[in-house]
């Protein structure tokens, strides 16, 4: 991502000057600093995503552990020009892993890109995006943050919260602040500051604390020894707020006092329906006396997939289960809510659907509690199942969750092969009495496979019923 940073980063420096000419009329923020140094590098305010009027939320994955990989960042109406730079450095990331470590051997690797709300509020938009890459090419995790200026209508990398003649300074005080860290190296470090590429490609994570201090990360091995990990340096409002740009000034108080809405100046696009399908009464099937099967549906809720799912299970009054994923029930609780009212089971697929046999106990434990409270915050009702993404279960996953860990009989590989007609046969051909079939509803191909699924394997005398209910009535 250094490379790909670089040339708008360099681009927008030389054009702040119109940028600023808006901020001049703008309050002077007075908030105190409430920043700590080495403060991990969280957002300031939480920001409830399914405020964000148009929202979806763009996600790839696959479910198999010889090509591990998620990856998910949000398209917000009006910021365009952002999600096109979000999109190519994600593909950009995908496709790298894919042409590498999924061609040969993917053993111990895998790819994560999640996403996190910095300031979704007036005419700002802030969003960070988090590589956890395991492959023995990468250094692990790295960080970007990338800024929409709703104001002028513009993308902006970090460096453009800071204006173009106050560079000097802001590099000035970062290089005294991580000159006293351990693991980093003096010389090293002005090599890297006076180059103008490597320079401008180090400052590609930048954002403000609730006090509005400005707080850079540098990705492990930018500018320290990789050990030492990566480096956080908080520089305190008081002394950055001079430095910043018009629009880095409205970022920064975008971010201390967020207002009710975001609002970019898009056309105003009414929301997509959400089905109101309600389920009659409890499933009476019994799976002891009649062929039943259970689908599952992982990785979503998805705009528009999910909706479209929801009308064809309709049509057949059938029952399936979501896997759900944290970062998206948070952005589309309605779509939850809808599929827990057709009488759908809703379980837990972690936050961000990482390979939890990788994280330490207390992680996969907030992997799931997020995501769990996400699910009865949209729903009411607390999940009891959980798949683990790709599969991947070991004792330490095991006893961090209370939750019942639930695989699969059947694997359609639909995110490999985006054919309906390809999915719906594997579902039919393999399918036994008692199965559960993983499927993935952020795919429109799988989702258009549904119906000749339904119809054909209902015509064999199928019963389609939750998780949940296979293993009550079995
Ligand atoms: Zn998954």
């Amino acid at each position: 991502m250094r490379s790909h940073t670089l040339i708008p980063a360099l681009l927008l420096l030389g054009s702040l000057t119109s940028a600023c000419a808006h901020g001049t009329s703008e309050p002077p923020v007075t908030a105190a600093d409430g920043a700590r140094p080495g403060a991990s590098p969280s957002p300031a305010r939480t920001v409830d995503p399914s405020k964000i009027k148009g929202l979806e939320i763009v996600s790839d994955s696959s479910e198999n552990g010889s090509c591990p990989f998620a990856t998910s960042y949000p398209d917000v109406p009006g910021a365009e020009a952002m999600t096109a730079a979000m999109k190519k450095d994600v593909e950009r990331q995908l496709a790298t892993f894919r042409s590498g470590a999924c061609a040969g051997s993917a053993d111990g690797r895998d790819l994560n890109i999640s996403h996190e709300f910095l300031v979704a509020s007036g005419d700002v938009l802030g969003v960070r995006l988090t590589t956890q890459d395991h492959s023995s090419a990468s250094s692990g995790r790295s960080t970007r943050t990338y800024w929409y200026d709703g104001k002028a209508g513009a993308y902006r990398t970090p460096p453009g919260l800071v204006a173009g003649g106050s560079r000097d300074a802001l590099i000035a005080a970062l290089k005294d602040r991580l000159k006293g860290r351990e693991g980093v190296n003096p010389a090293a470090l002005d090599d890297t500051f006076s180059d103008p590429v490597s320079g401008a490609s180090v400052l590609d994570d930048m954002d403000f604390t609730a006090g509005g201090a400005l707080r850079v990360t540098f990705d492990r091995g930018e500018v320290g020894v990789p050990a030492a990990g990566a480096y956080t340096v908080v520089l305190p409002e008081e002394t950055v707020t001079p430095w910043l740009s018009g629009f880095g000034k409205r970022a920064q108080r975008q971010t201390m006092r967020p207002s009710r809405s975001l609002d970019l100046g898009a056309p105003h696009v009414p929301a997509p329906a959400v089905p109101t399908h309600t389920a009659s009464g409890d499933d009476d099937t019994d799976c002891k006396k009649v062929k039943c099967i259970a689908l599952t549906f992982d990785d979503g809720p998805a705009v528009p997939e999910t909706s479209t799912l929801l009308t064809h299970l309709a049509r057949y009054k059938a029952r399936v289960t979501f896997f759900t994923v944290g970062q998206s029930v948070a952005a589309h609780p309605d779509l939850v809510r809808a599929e827990a009212k057709a009488g759908h089971e809703i379980g837990n697929h972690s936050w961000n659907h990482p390979d939890l046999t990788r994280l330490t106990p207390q992680q996969i434990a907030s992997q799931l509690n997020r995501t769990s409270a996400a699910i009865k915050a949209a729903t009411g009702r607390t999940p009891t199942l959980f798949r683990p993404p790709y599969g991947a279960i070991n004792n330490t996953v095991r006893t961090a969750t209370t939750l019942s860990p639930v695989l699969w009989d059947v694997d359609t590989e639909d995110w490999k092969y985006r054919d309906p007609a390809k999915v719906a046969r594997t579902v039919i051909t393999k399918a036994q009495p008692n199965d559960v079939v993983l499927l993935h509803d952020i795919h429109a191909t799988s989702v258009a496979a549904v119906p000749e699924i339904l119809r054909t394997l209902t015509a064999r005398g199928y019963h389609f019923v939750t998780v949940s209910h296979l293993r009550a009535t079995l």
